[in-house]
């Protein structure tokens, strides 16, 4: 079983039978950094491990669910940029695809097979890679002031890491959210199905956890068979192979933003300015 180890940005304790992981950097509006999803990922695994644990809860500290990845230029920016990137004129996407599938497609996919129902509790932006931290929970609790959107496509690329728009939201409005990088409310999040329910703000995390505990008293292999049926069917329609392959889609849109302007990606509507490395 997983040690539980001191984590900065990351929070763990587990309430009767729930785990309750919660993003706690909240005055960067809980972006994620290489630590932080370490730290996220480390969490997911007590919780999966731990036989006291029937339910997951994914909430997070702050105004904010998650800016997103972590693309301040702050004094560690060309060390974590040499990290993701390596050396692109020698060996091109090699390093930056390797990264990104470990530790964005790669988390994102096995969070979302662990075998105990997982509750993501989302309140204020929920942008970008925020998406990659909800989706893989099974069901989705937002407070009314919740915003989500993928805004990916101004900086070159057609989304993020993480395929889920198509079936998160349809495929008519999963391009239109991709085309205009508009934010959806939480009402129209559930209305499409994506959010399981809108609580007002103040009974966001009282909410989720009476959703958690209802759901622990099931019987949890019954629970994980329910779980398995829903995301065999999900692969078998295609999910699994798909998100592969947008992967791929994600990492050619890198790979122009390299060639255009030696930067992973850009800012299309800022006039082609370099921008940041990593997305
Ligand atoms: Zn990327």
């Amino acid at each position: 079983m997983s040690e539980a180890k001191p984590m900065d940005y990351i929070l763990y304790e587990v309430r009767d039978r729930v785990a309750v992981i919660t993003l706690n950097r909240p005055n960067q509006r809980n972006a994620q950094n290489k630590q932080l999803l370490m730290e996220l990922d480390h969490a997911w695994d007590m919780a999966a491990e731990d036989k006291n644990v029937r339910v997951i809860v994914l909430k997070a500290n702050g105004p904010h669910f998650s800016a997103g990845h972590d693309i301040a230029r702050d004094e560690t920016y060309e060390a974590k940029v040499a990290e993701v990137l390596g050396d692109v004129h020698s060996t091109g996407l090699y390093d930056l695809h390797a990264w990104e599938g470990k530790y964005y497609l790669g988390y994102c996919r096995k969070w979302r097979d662990v075998p105990k129902p997982s509750i993501a509790a989302v309140q204020g932006a929920c942008i970008a890679a925020g998406l990659m931290l909800a989706w893989p929970c099974d069901l989705i609790v937002a407070a009314e002031n919740a915003k989500f959107s993928d805004p990916v496509v101004r900086m070159g690329i057609g989304g993020v890491e993480y395929h889920g728009h198509t079936w998160e939201f349809g495929a008519r409005k999963a391009k239109e959210l991709l085309f205009t990088a508009k934010s959806i409310t939480a009402a129209e999040a559930e209305k499409l199905g994506m959010v399981n329910r809108v609580v007002p703000l103040d009974q966001l995390e009282e909410s989720a956890m009476a959703l958690a505990n209802e759901i622990a008293q099931m019987h949890p292999f019954a629970l994980a068979m329910a779980k398995r049926a829903v995301n065999q069917t999900l692969d078998i329609q295609g999910q699994y192979a798909a998100q592969q392959a947008v992967f791929d889609v994600h990492q050619l849109g890198h790979g122009s933003a390299l060639a255009q302007t030696g930067e992973a990606v850009l800012m299309w509507l800022d006039g082609l300015k370099p921008a940041n490395k990593a997305s």
